[in-house]
């Protein structure tokens, strides 16, 4: 009697030998069909036997085949969590380097960034604020109570300022309200009621003085750039601390 392939390689009669490390995955599959077809030419020889070793190459072909979308299953979750971990990280890193570390208000380069953006678009007004005396908090309770009398005061701000409204850290003590498309009076209207929110504000410093602040503010039309509009509001930060600090300065308007 003809011998089967698989047999002929060492196999018993319905036992497939599984592969040798390195073989082909489907050598076996490929060889029972090989033997299925020669059965199906001669009815009389072994195709029972044949047959049956197409049913076995055929289960262990499925359970390969499962085992193999299984895996690949489990690696497209692993990518999908991988590619979610790096959106994220992404996410993270546009937040940090566009946002002040110790207030999480924006930093320096962002409020550039947006003031520009606003004033090619609808014009700007500009609150520029510095904290009145702040050396001395420093000085005298020591820099981790001045961090706090930062947040404080940029809390004071973000509670305060309307929606639209963005608000920056350009310096140590020195913040930015950046105003789209409002003018120099509305401007000054919530400058003013943001020196009344840092004045009334309970810093708890050990000493229970008040911590306050100096205001300047400036609006500019469509087309300005940046650098006249934060000069403009400057310049009037600079005429409210020289006539005495804890007030409002408009630039001329
Ligand atoms: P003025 O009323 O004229 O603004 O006086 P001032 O004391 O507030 O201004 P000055 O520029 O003399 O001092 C600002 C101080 O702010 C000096 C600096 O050490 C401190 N400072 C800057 N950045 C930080 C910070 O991130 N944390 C703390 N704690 N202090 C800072
Ligand atoms: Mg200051
Ligand atoms: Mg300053």
């Amino acid at each position: 009697m003809n011998e089967s392939p698989a047999l002929a390689r060492g196999g018993v009669a319905g036992i497939v030998v599984p592969p040798a490390p390195g073989h082909d995955l489907f050598e076996y599959e490929a060889l029972a069909v090989s033997a299925a077809r020669a059965a199906y030419a001669d009815a009389n020889a072994w195709h029972h036997q044949a047959l049956g070793e197409l049913i076995l190459a055929y289960e262990r072909l499925l359970r390969e085949t499962r085992r193999l979308v299984r895996r690949s299953d489990r690696e497209e979750l692993e990518m999908n969590r991988l590619n979610q971990r790096l959106h994220e990280l992404a996410q993270e890193l546009q937040y940090r380097a566009t946002h002040d570390a110790l207030t999480g208000v924006l930093n320096r380069a962002a409020v550039i960034e947006r003031a520009r953006h606003h004033l090619e678009r609808e014009g700007l007004a500009l609150i520029v604020l510095d904290i009145d005396h702040f050396k001395r908090v420093n000085d005298s309770f020591g820099h981790p109570v001045g961090d706090e009398v930062i947040r404080a005061v940029a809390d004071c701000l973000r509670s305060e300022v309307p929606a639209g409204t963005e608000v920056g850290r350009v310096g140590g003590e020195e913040f930015t309200v950046l105003l789209p498309g409002r003018d120099l009076a509305a401007a000054a209207a919530l400058a003013e009621c943001l020196r009344q929110r840092v004045t009334g504000h309970d810093f708890a410093l050990p000493d229970g003085q008040p911590v306050t602040a100096s205001f300047g503010v400036s609006s500019l039309a469509q087309g300005h750039g940046f650098d006249q509009a934060y000069g403009l509001a400057d310049a009037a930060l600079y005429e409210a601390k020289r006539a005495g600090r804890n007030r409002v300065a408009c630039a001329p308007g």
